[in-house]
Protein backbone atom coordinates (compact mmCIF):
# COMPACT_ATOMS: atom_id res chain seq x y z
CA UNK A 1 0.00 0.00 0.00
CA UNK A 2 2.89 2.48 0.61
CA UNK A 3 4.15 1.91 -2.99
CA UNK A 4 3.85 5.20 -4.76
CA UNK A 5 2.23 3.55 -7.91
CA UNK A 6 -0.79 2.64 -6.25
CA UNK A 7 -1.77 6.82 -6.30
CA UNK A 8 -0.59 7.06 -9.87
CA UNK A 9 -2.85 8.86 -11.78
CA UNK A 10 -2.86 10.46 -15.19
CA UNK A 11 -2.76 14.08 -13.27
CA UNK A 12 0.51 16.57 -13.47
CA UNK A 13 3.23 15.17 -11.40
CA UNK A 14 4.04 18.27 -10.80
CA UNK A 15 0.86 21.13 -11.35
CA UNK A 16 3.17 24.29 -10.51
CA UNK A 17 5.20 23.33 -14.03
CA UNK A 18 1.93 21.96 -15.61
CA UNK A 19 0.20 25.39 -15.37
CA UNK A 20 3.47 27.42 -16.19
CA UNK A 21 3.11 25.61 -19.39
CA UNK A 22 -0.15 26.03 -19.82
CA UNK A 23 -0.03 29.64 -19.80
CA UNK A 24 2.84 29.55 -22.15
CA UNK A 25 1.16 27.58 -24.44
CA UNK A 26 -1.87 30.05 -24.30
CA UNK A 27 0.28 32.88 -24.97
CA UNK A 28 1.66 31.02 -27.80
CA UNK A 29 -0.99 30.18 -29.54
CA UNK A 30 -2.46 33.89 -29.82
CA UNK A 31 0.97 34.51 -30.96
CA UNK A 32 0.83 32.12 -33.63
CA UNK A 33 -2.57 33.28 -34.63
CA UNK A 34 -1.67 36.97 -34.58
CA UNK A 35 1.48 36.82 -36.55
CA UNK A 36 0.74 33.85 -39.07
CA UNK A 37 0.91 36.89 -42.05
CA UNK A 38 4.14 37.10 -41.25
CA UNK A 39 5.02 33.22 -42.20
CA UNK A 40 4.84 31.76 -45.46
CA UNK A 41 1.23 30.11 -45.73
CA UNK A 42 2.69 26.87 -46.87
CA UNK A 43 5.83 25.12 -46.54
CA UNK A 44 6.65 21.60 -47.74
CA UNK A 45 7.55 19.17 -44.42
CA UNK A 46 11.16 18.45 -44.50
CA UNK A 47 12.65 14.90 -44.59
CA UNK A 48 13.92 14.72 -41.47
CA UNK A 49 10.59 15.82 -39.54
CA UNK A 50 9.03 12.90 -41.48
CA UNK A 51 11.29 10.88 -39.97
CA UNK A 52 11.23 12.18 -36.69
CA UNK A 53 7.04 11.34 -37.15
CA UNK A 54 7.60 7.74 -37.69
CA UNK A 55 9.24 6.85 -34.32
CA UNK A 56 7.76 4.90 -31.99
CA UNK A 57 4.93 5.48 -28.33
CA UNK A 58 7.71 5.91 -25.91
CA UNK A 59 7.13 3.34 -23.02
CA UNK A 60 8.34 5.74 -20.23
CA UNK A 61 7.08 9.54 -19.60
CA UNK A 62 8.37 12.46 -21.23
CA UNK A 63 8.42 15.94 -19.66
CA UNK A 64 5.70 17.83 -20.87
CA UNK A 65 8.09 20.73 -21.06
CA UNK A 66 10.01 18.75 -23.73
CA UNK A 67 7.32 17.61 -25.58
CA UNK A 68 5.93 21.05 -26.01
CA UNK A 69 9.28 21.82 -27.01
CA UNK A 70 9.16 18.96 -30.20
CA UNK A 71 5.75 20.21 -31.25
CA UNK A 72 6.99 23.68 -31.79
CA UNK A 73 10.13 22.42 -33.58
CA UNK A 74 8.68 19.63 -35.72
CA UNK A 75 4.86 20.24 -36.17
CA UNK A 76 3.64 23.84 -35.73
CA UNK A 77 5.80 25.18 -38.92
CA UNK A 78 4.58 22.28 -41.01
CA UNK A 79 0.81 22.18 -40.76
CA UNK A 80 -1.86 24.08 -43.34
CA UNK A 81 -1.71 27.70 -41.71
CA UNK A 82 -5.54 27.91 -42.25
CA UNK A 83 -5.09 31.11 -40.03
CA UNK A 84 -2.74 32.77 -42.68
CA UNK A 85 -4.77 36.12 -44.91
CA UNK A 86 -3.75 33.90 -48.24
CA UNK A 87 -4.51 30.53 -46.96
CA UNK A 88 -7.22 29.83 -50.08
CA UNK A 89 -7.03 25.84 -50.67
CA UNK A 90 -9.68 23.78 -51.17
CA UNK A 91 -12.67 25.00 -49.12
CA UNK A 92 -11.70 25.67 -45.40
CA UNK A 93 -12.51 28.17 -42.57
CA UNK A 94 -9.38 30.59 -40.77
CA UNK A 95 -10.88 29.53 -37.46
CA UNK A 96 -11.15 31.83 -34.28
CA UNK A 97 -9.25 32.48 -31.57
CA UNK A 98 -12.01 32.75 -29.11
CA UNK A 99 -13.39 28.92 -30.77
CA UNK A 100 -10.16 27.77 -30.30
CA UNK A 101 -10.29 28.69 -26.81
CA UNK A 102 -13.99 27.05 -26.44
CA UNK A 103 -12.09 23.83 -27.72
CA UNK A 104 -9.91 24.08 -24.42
CA UNK A 105 -12.35 24.62 -22.29
CA UNK A 106 -14.62 21.34 -24.07
CA UNK A 107 -11.64 19.53 -23.62
CA UNK A 108 -11.47 20.61 -20.08
CA UNK A 109 -14.84 20.05 -18.35
CA UNK A 110 -14.79 16.79 -21.08
CA UNK A 111 -18.75 15.86 -20.88
CA UNK A 112 -20.33 13.38 -23.40
CA UNK A 113 -22.88 14.69 -25.99
CA UNK A 114 -24.09 11.80 -26.11
CA UNK A 115 -26.51 13.31 -24.06
CA UNK A 116 -28.57 13.28 -20.68
CA UNK A 117 -29.04 15.90 -18.35
CA UNK A 118 -26.83 18.56 -17.94
CA UNK A 119 -25.66 21.57 -19.47
CA UNK A 120 -24.02 20.91 -22.19
CA UNK A 121 -26.76 19.45 -24.36
CA UNK A 122 -28.70 22.50 -23.71
CA UNK A 123 -26.02 24.47 -25.15
CA UNK A 124 -26.27 22.18 -28.52
CA UNK A 125 -29.80 22.59 -28.72
CA UNK A 126 -29.36 25.84 -28.36
CA UNK A 127 -26.88 26.19 -31.54
CA UNK A 128 -28.75 24.06 -33.88
CA UNK A 129 -32.47 26.08 -32.59
CA UNK A 130 -30.10 29.59 -33.97
CA UNK A 131 -28.96 27.66 -36.92
CA UNK A 132 -32.39 26.14 -37.72
CA UNK A 133 -33.81 29.95 -37.47
CA UNK A 134 -31.13 30.98 -39.26
CA UNK A 135 -32.57 28.18 -42.55
CA UNK A 136 -35.94 29.03 -42.30
CA UNK A 137 -36.68 25.58 -40.99
CA UNK A 138 -39.63 25.04 -38.76
CA UNK A 139 -39.06 24.99 -35.03
CA UNK A 140 -39.99 21.31 -34.57
CA UNK A 141 -36.99 20.22 -36.97
CA UNK A 142 -34.72 18.26 -35.18
CA UNK A 143 -30.81 18.87 -35.95
CA UNK A 144 -27.18 17.49 -34.79
CA UNK A 145 -23.92 18.90 -34.90
CA UNK A 146 -21.77 16.55 -36.59
CA UNK A 147 -17.92 16.65 -37.22
CA UNK A 148 -18.54 18.50 -40.90
CA UNK A 149 -20.28 18.13 -43.72
CA UNK A 150 -19.80 14.67 -44.84
CA UNK A 151 -21.45 13.50 -41.65
CA UNK A 152 -24.03 15.99 -42.00
CA UNK A 153 -25.31 14.60 -45.65
CA UNK A 154 -24.32 11.34 -44.69
CA UNK A 155 -27.06 11.67 -41.74
CA UNK A 156 -29.71 13.22 -43.99
CA UNK A 157 -29.31 10.83 -46.96
CA UNK A 158 -29.60 7.64 -44.36
CA UNK A 159 -32.97 9.67 -43.25
CA UNK A 160 -34.37 10.02 -46.88
CA UNK A 161 -33.54 6.27 -47.91
CA UNK A 162 -35.01 5.20 -44.48
CA UNK A 163 -38.26 7.20 -44.73
CA UNK A 164 -38.91 7.24 -48.78
CA UNK A 165 -38.38 3.80 -50.25
CA UNK A 166 -41.86 3.05 -49.90
CA UNK A 167 -40.99 0.58 -47.17
CA UNK A 168 -39.66 -0.08 -43.75
CA UNK A 169 -35.70 0.32 -45.29
CA UNK A 170 -33.82 0.61 -42.02
CA UNK A 171 -35.25 -2.96 -40.62
CA UNK A 172 -35.89 -4.69 -44.41
CA UNK A 173 -32.73 -3.69 -45.75
CA UNK A 174 -31.84 -3.04 -49.36
CA UNK A 175 -32.29 -6.27 -49.90
CA UNK A 176 -36.07 -5.95 -49.60
CA UNK A 177 -36.18 -2.90 -51.87
CA UNK A 178 -38.56 -3.19 -54.82
CA UNK A 179 -36.02 -2.37 -57.03
CA UNK A 180 -32.46 -0.41 -56.97
CA UNK A 181 -32.71 2.79 -55.30
CA UNK A 182 -31.38 6.22 -56.65
CA UNK A 183 -30.71 9.46 -55.22
CA UNK A 184 -30.24 12.42 -58.16
CA UNK A 185 -27.98 15.58 -58.10
CA UNK A 186 -25.63 17.32 -60.91
CA UNK A 187 -22.19 16.15 -61.91
CA UNK A 188 -20.80 18.66 -59.50
CA UNK A 189 -22.05 16.96 -56.21
CA UNK A 190 -19.33 16.57 -53.42
CA UNK A 191 -17.56 12.94 -53.66
CA UNK A 192 -19.09 12.90 -50.04
CA UNK A 193 -22.74 11.95 -51.18
CA UNK A 194 -21.05 8.77 -53.03
CA UNK A 195 -19.78 7.39 -50.01
CA UNK A 196 -22.53 7.87 -48.26
CA UNK A 197 -24.65 6.16 -51.01
CA UNK A 198 -22.07 3.32 -51.51
CA UNK A 199 -21.98 3.18 -47.29
CA UNK A 200 -25.77 3.10 -47.40
CA UNK A 201 -25.61 0.09 -49.39
CA UNK A 202 -27.16 1.58 -52.41
CA UNK A 203 -24.36 0.92 -54.74
CA UNK A 204 -21.50 3.80 -56.70
CA UNK A 205 -24.67 3.49 -59.47
CA UNK A 206 -27.10 4.34 -57.13
CA UNK A 207 -26.08 8.34 -57.62
CA UNK A 208 -27.06 9.33 -60.36
CA UNK A 209 -24.94 12.36 -61.70
CA UNK A 210 -27.02 14.95 -63.69
CA UNK A 211 -25.41 17.00 -66.39
CA UNK A 212 -24.79 20.52 -65.50
CA UNK A 213 -25.85 24.12 -67.41
CA UNK A 214 -22.84 26.43 -68.37
CA UNK A 215 -23.07 28.03 -65.16
CA UNK A 216 -22.29 24.34 -63.50
CA UNK A 217 -26.08 24.27 -62.20
CA UNK A 218 -28.23 21.10 -62.26
CA UNK A 219 -29.67 20.71 -65.53
CA UNK A 220 -33.30 20.20 -64.44
CA UNK A 221 -34.65 18.59 -67.85
CA UNK A 222 -32.00 16.47 -67.95
CA UNK A 223 -32.78 15.66 -64.16
CA UNK A 224 -36.82 15.46 -65.21
CA UNK A 225 -36.10 12.83 -68.18
CA UNK A 226 -33.44 10.87 -66.00
CA UNK A 227 -36.08 10.06 -63.51
CA UNK A 228 -38.69 9.37 -65.81
CA UNK A 229 -36.30 7.32 -67.66
CA UNK A 230 -35.25 5.37 -64.26
CA UNK A 231 -38.80 4.75 -63.37
CA UNK A 232 -39.71 3.23 -66.55
CA UNK A 233 -36.91 0.93 -66.00
CA UNK A 234 -38.07 -0.37 -62.37
CA UNK A 235 -35.57 1.72 -60.29
CA UNK A 236 -37.10 3.38 -57.03
CA UNK A 237 -35.84 7.06 -57.21
CA UNK A 238 -36.03 8.64 -54.00
CA UNK A 239 -33.94 11.95 -53.02
CA UNK A 240 -32.97 15.01 -55.12
CA UNK A 241 -29.72 16.50 -53.77
CA UNK A 242 -28.83 20.11 -54.34
CA UNK A 243 -25.92 22.15 -53.65
CA UNK A 244 -25.69 25.27 -52.45
CA UNK A 245 -22.48 26.30 -52.91
CA UNK A 246 -20.68 23.68 -55.53
CA UNK A 247 -16.66 22.82 -54.17
CA UNK A 248 -15.18 23.50 -57.45
CA UNK A 249 -17.18 26.99 -58.94
CA UNK A 250 -19.54 27.66 -55.54
CA UNK A 251 -22.27 27.49 -58.52
CA UNK A 252 -26.20 27.27 -56.98
CA UNK A 253 -28.95 25.49 -57.71
CA UNK A 254 -32.09 26.86 -58.25
CA UNK A 255 -33.74 25.81 -55.06
CA UNK A 256 -37.10 26.53 -55.80
CA UNK A 257 -37.44 24.59 -59.15
CA UNK A 258 -35.69 21.20 -57.27
CA UNK A 259 -38.37 22.09 -54.66
CA UNK A 260 -41.12 22.34 -57.12
CA UNK A 261 -40.06 18.88 -58.51
CA UNK A 262 -38.71 17.55 -55.73
CA UNK A 263 -42.83 17.97 -54.55
CA UNK A 264 -43.91 16.84 -57.49
CA UNK A 265 -42.51 13.48 -57.72
CA UNK A 266 -42.84 12.58 -54.18
CA UNK A 267 -38.87 12.71 -53.72
CA UNK A 268 -37.15 13.62 -50.60
CA UNK A 269 -35.63 17.20 -51.33
CA UNK A 270 -31.84 17.51 -49.84
CA UNK A 271 -29.46 20.49 -49.52
CA UNK A 272 -25.85 20.02 -49.37
CA UNK A 273 -25.00 23.82 -47.80
CA UNK A 274 -21.71 22.98 -46.53
CA UNK A 275 -20.29 25.36 -48.56
CA UNK A 276 -23.01 28.29 -48.81
CA UNK A 277 -26.18 27.93 -47.06
CA UNK A 278 -24.40 30.04 -44.22
CA UNK A 279 -23.99 32.95 -46.49
CA UNK A 280 -27.89 33.34 -46.15
CA UNK A 281 -26.66 35.80 -43.60
CA UNK A 282 -24.49 37.82 -46.20
CA UNK A 283 -26.61 40.98 -47.68
CA UNK A 284 -24.87 40.66 -51.38
CA UNK A 285 -26.08 36.57 -51.97
CA UNK A 286 -28.92 36.02 -49.67
CA UNK A 287 -31.52 35.94 -52.15
CA UNK A 288 -29.42 33.44 -54.26
CA UNK A 289 -30.65 30.60 -51.74
CA UNK A 290 -34.10 31.12 -51.89
CA UNK A 291 -36.26 28.11 -51.62
CA UNK A 292 -33.48 26.31 -49.80
CA UNK A 293 -36.08 26.44 -46.81
CA UNK A 294 -38.13 24.16 -48.38
CA UNK A 295 -35.51 21.42 -48.17
CA UNK A 296 -36.43 18.29 -46.58
CA UNK A 297 -32.62 17.91 -45.20
CA UNK A 298 -29.92 20.56 -45.13
CA UNK A 299 -26.12 19.88 -44.32
CA UNK A 300 -24.16 22.81 -43.62
CA UNK A 301 -20.61 23.41 -42.60
CA UNK A 302 -20.23 25.88 -39.47
CA UNK A 303 -15.76 24.84 -40.21
CA UNK A 304 -16.09 26.54 -43.36
CA UNK A 305 -17.40 29.86 -43.96
CA UNK A 306 -17.94 30.46 -40.50
CA UNK A 307 -14.46 29.60 -39.19
CA UNK A 308 -15.30 27.42 -36.44
CA UNK A 309 -12.24 25.69 -35.76
CA UNK A 310 -12.42 22.26 -37.33
CA UNK A 311 -14.50 19.73 -37.26
CA UNK A 312 -17.81 21.42 -36.75
CA UNK A 313 -20.98 20.82 -39.39
CA UNK A 314 -24.34 20.95 -38.78
CA UNK A 315 -27.57 18.86 -40.21
CA UNK A 316 -31.16 19.87 -39.87
CA UNK A 317 -34.23 17.46 -40.97
CA UNK A 318 -37.32 19.26 -41.25
CA UNK A 319 -39.64 15.98 -39.69
CA UNK A 320 -38.23 15.53 -36.19
CA UNK A 321 -39.80 12.20 -35.90
CA UNK A 322 -38.02 10.51 -39.41
CA UNK A 323 -35.10 11.54 -38.50
CA UNK A 324 -35.37 10.43 -34.78
CA UNK A 325 -36.73 6.82 -36.34
CA UNK A 326 -34.01 6.61 -38.74
CA UNK A 327 -31.43 6.44 -35.45
CA UNK A 328 -32.62 5.88 -32.48
CA UNK A 329 -31.57 2.57 -30.55
CA UNK A 330 -31.80 2.06 -26.56
CA UNK A 331 -30.11 -0.65 -25.61
CA UNK A 332 -30.43 -1.90 -21.32
CA UNK A 333 -27.65 0.06 -21.00
CA UNK A 334 -28.71 2.82 -21.83
CA UNK A 335 -31.82 3.01 -21.10
CA UNK A 336 -32.99 6.04 -19.64
CA UNK A 337 -35.37 6.91 -16.90
CA UNK A 338 -38.49 9.37 -17.75
CA UNK A 339 -38.40 12.50 -16.16
CA UNK A 340 -37.48 11.59 -12.25
CA UNK A 341 -34.44 13.09 -12.12
CA UNK A 342 -30.99 11.93 -12.30
CA UNK A 343 -28.14 12.42 -15.02
CA UNK A 344 -29.85 9.49 -17.36
CA UNK A 345 -33.14 11.76 -17.11
CA UNK A 346 -34.54 14.51 -19.70
CA UNK A 347 -34.72 13.94 -23.50
CA UNK A 348 -32.09 15.20 -24.70
CA UNK A 349 -30.34 12.43 -25.98
CA UNK A 350 -28.35 13.48 -29.39
CA UNK A 351 -27.01 9.67 -29.64
CA UNK A 352 -30.99 8.97 -30.91
CA UNK A 353 -30.44 11.38 -33.84
CA UNK A 354 -26.91 10.37 -35.40
CA UNK A 355 -24.23 7.06 -35.67
CA UNK A 356 -22.21 8.29 -33.01
CA UNK A 357 -22.95 7.73 -28.70
CA UNK A 358 -20.33 9.16 -27.25
CA UNK A 359 -19.92 13.10 -28.79
CA UNK A 360 -17.47 15.65 -28.20
CA UNK A 361 -18.53 18.94 -26.82
CA UNK A 362 -17.97 20.67 -30.01
CA UNK A 363 -21.45 22.89 -29.98
CA UNK A 364 -19.32 25.16 -27.34
CA UNK A 365 -16.65 27.06 -29.41
CA UNK A 366 -19.48 27.40 -32.22
CA UNK A 367 -21.80 28.91 -29.34
CA UNK A 368 -18.90 31.12 -27.21
CA UNK A 369 -17.82 32.16 -31.32
CA UNK A 370 -21.48 33.31 -32.49
CA UNK A 371 -22.04 35.14 -28.78
CA UNK A 372 -18.79 37.11 -29.39
CA UNK A 373 -19.18 38.19 -33.07
CA UNK A 374 -23.22 38.33 -33.23
CA UNK A 375 -24.43 36.76 -36.69
CA UNK A 376 -24.35 40.07 -38.39
CA UNK A 377 -20.29 40.37 -38.16
CA UNK A 378 -20.48 36.50 -39.84
CA UNK A 379 -22.54 37.97 -42.35
CA UNK A 380 -20.26 40.69 -43.35
CA UNK A 381 -17.23 38.47 -43.16
CA UNK A 382 -19.01 36.05 -45.98
CA UNK A 383 -19.93 39.45 -47.99
CA UNK A 384 -16.64 40.92 -47.82
CA UNK A 385 -15.67 37.47 -49.38
CA UNK A 386 -17.79 37.82 -52.27
CA UNK A 387 -16.49 41.36 -53.13
CA UNK A 388 -12.78 40.13 -53.24
CA UNK A 389 -13.60 36.94 -55.68
CA UNK A 390 -15.33 39.27 -57.73
CA UNK A 391 -12.51 42.31 -57.55
CA UNK A 392 -10.15 38.93 -57.72
CA UNK A 393 -11.92 38.36 -61.10
CA UNK A 394 -11.76 42.14 -62.80
CA UNK A 395 -7.89 41.80 -61.79
CA UNK A 396 -7.70 38.72 -63.80
CA UNK A 397 -9.99 39.81 -66.66
CA UNK A 398 -7.89 43.27 -67.02
CA UNK A 399 -4.13 41.61 -67.26
CA UNK A 400 -2.88 40.28 -70.08
CA UNK A 401 -1.90 36.19 -69.77
CA UNK A 402 -4.68 35.31 -67.13
CA UNK A 403 -8.11 34.18 -68.26
CA UNK A 404 -10.95 33.13 -65.79
CA UNK A 405 -11.95 29.38 -66.49
CA UNK A 406 -15.08 30.03 -65.05
CA UNK A 407 -18.29 32.09 -63.86
CA UNK A 408 -17.50 32.87 -60.48
CA UNK A 409 -19.64 31.61 -58.01
CA UNK A 410 -19.85 32.80 -54.49
CA UNK A 411 -16.18 33.22 -53.23
CA UNK A 412 -14.74 30.41 -55.64
CA UNK A 413 -12.55 32.23 -58.60
CA UNK A 414 -11.01 29.47 -60.93
CA UNK A 415 -8.22 30.94 -63.67
CA UNK A 416 -5.54 29.89 -65.19
CA UNK A 417 -2.08 31.43 -66.63
CA UNK A 418 -2.07 31.95 -70.19
CA UNK A 419 0.73 33.47 -71.76
CA UNK A 420 -0.92 32.80 -75.34
CA UNK A 421 0.18 29.72 -78.40
CA UNK A 422 -0.01 26.74 -75.99
CA UNK A 423 -2.41 24.14 -76.27
CA UNK A 424 -4.65 22.50 -73.82
CA UNK A 425 -2.31 19.94 -72.74
CA UNK A 426 0.99 22.53 -72.60
CA UNK A 427 -1.58 24.98 -70.72
CA UNK A 428 -2.49 22.26 -68.03
CA UNK A 429 1.53 21.02 -67.31
CA UNK A 430 2.51 24.79 -67.07
CA UNK A 431 -0.22 25.67 -64.42
CA UNK A 432 0.49 22.86 -62.05
CA UNK A 433 4.02 23.31 -62.47
CA UNK A 434 2.90 27.15 -61.68
CA UNK A 435 0.67 26.21 -58.53
CA UNK A 436 3.50 24.41 -56.58
CA UNK A 437 5.76 26.74 -57.36
CA UNK A 438 3.84 29.12 -55.65
CA UNK A 439 2.31 27.54 -52.70
CA UNK A 440 6.26 26.79 -52.11
CA UNK A 441 7.28 30.49 -52.59
CA UNK A 442 5.14 30.71 -49.59
CA UNK A 443 3.27 33.69 -50.62
CA UNK A 444 -0.12 32.25 -51.07
CA UNK A 445 -1.71 28.94 -51.13
CA UNK A 446 -4.48 28.66 -53.52
CA UNK A 447 -5.26 24.99 -54.71
CA UNK A 448 -6.51 23.60 -58.18
CA UNK A 449 -9.34 21.68 -60.00
CA UNK A 450 -10.10 20.03 -63.58
CA UNK A 451 -13.18 22.08 -65.51
CA UNK A 452 -13.79 20.55 -68.92
CA UNK A 453 -10.86 19.03 -69.11
CA UNK A 454 -8.62 22.44 -68.22
CA UNK A 455 -6.61 22.71 -65.46
CA UNK A 456 -6.70 25.80 -63.26
CA UNK A 457 -5.86 27.68 -59.75
CA UNK A 458 -8.70 27.47 -57.36
CA UNK A 459 -8.70 30.25 -54.78
CA UNK A 460 -11.53 29.71 -52.48
CA UNK A 461 -11.40 32.84 -50.52
CA UNK A 462 -13.58 31.55 -47.23
CA UNK A 463 -10.89 33.65 -45.15
CA UNK A 464 -11.74 36.41 -42.67
CA UNK A 465 -8.26 38.07 -42.67
CA UNK A 466 -7.81 38.55 -46.64
CA UNK A 467 -7.77 41.78 -47.45
CA UNK A 468 -7.88 43.32 -51.50
CA UNK A 469 -4.01 44.12 -51.48
CA UNK A 470 -4.00 40.42 -50.86
CA UNK A 471 -5.27 39.78 -54.97
CA UNK A 472 -2.78 42.13 -56.25
CA UNK A 473 0.43 40.26 -54.41
CA UNK A 474 -1.41 37.14 -55.71
CA UNK A 475 -1.47 38.05 -59.43
CA UNK A 476 2.03 39.80 -59.33
CA UNK A 477 3.04 36.80 -57.75
CA UNK A 478 1.30 34.48 -60.28
CA UNK A 479 2.64 36.82 -63.41
CA UNK A 480 6.20 36.69 -61.73
CA UNK A 481 6.47 32.92 -61.51
CA UNK A 482 5.13 32.33 -65.49
CA UNK A 483 7.56 34.65 -66.70
CA UNK A 484 5.66 37.24 -67.27
CA UNK A 485 6.41 40.14 -65.18
CA UNK A 486 8.85 42.68 -66.15
C1 LIG B 1 -16.58 20.35 -47.92
C2 LIG B 1 -17.82 19.88 -48.55
C3 LIG B 1 -18.44 18.70 -48.12
C4 LIG B 1 -17.81 17.81 -47.09
O1 LIG B 1 -17.76 18.45 -45.87
P1 LIG B 1 -16.62 18.09 -44.79
O2 LIG B 1 -16.84 19.11 -43.75
O3 LIG B 1 -15.31 18.25 -45.50
O4 LIG B 1 -16.86 16.71 -44.35
C5 LIG B 1 -19.64 18.36 -48.70
N1 LIG B 1 -20.19 19.11 -49.67
C6 LIG B 1 -19.62 20.24 -50.11
C7 LIG B 1 -20.29 21.04 -51.18
C8 LIG B 1 -18.41 20.66 -49.57
O5 LIG B 1 -17.82 21.77 -50.01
Amino acid sequence: MNDPKHHETLDPENWDEMRQLAHRIVDDALDYIQSTAERPAWQAVPKEVIERLESPAPGEPTDPVAVYEEYREIIQPYTMHTAHPRFWAWYMGSGTVFGALGELLAATLNPNLGGGNHAAPLVEKQVIGWIRKMMGFPENASGLLTSGGSMANFTALTVARNTNCGYDARREGVRSAPGPLTVYASTEVHSCHQKAIETLGLGTAGLRKIAVSDDYTLDLEALASRVAADREAGMIPFCVVATAGTINTGAIDDMNAIADFCQSEGLWFHVDGAIGSVAVLADNVRDLFAGMERADSIALDLHKWMHIPFEAGCVLVRDASLHYDSFALVPEYLHREADDGGMASGSLWFSDYGLQLTRQFRALKVWMSIKEHGLARFGRMMARNVEQARYLGKLIENTDGLELTAPIGLDIVCFRYNPGGLDTEELNRLNKVLLVRLQESGVAAPSYTTLNGVYCLRVAISNHRSRFEDFDLLISEVLRIGGLSK
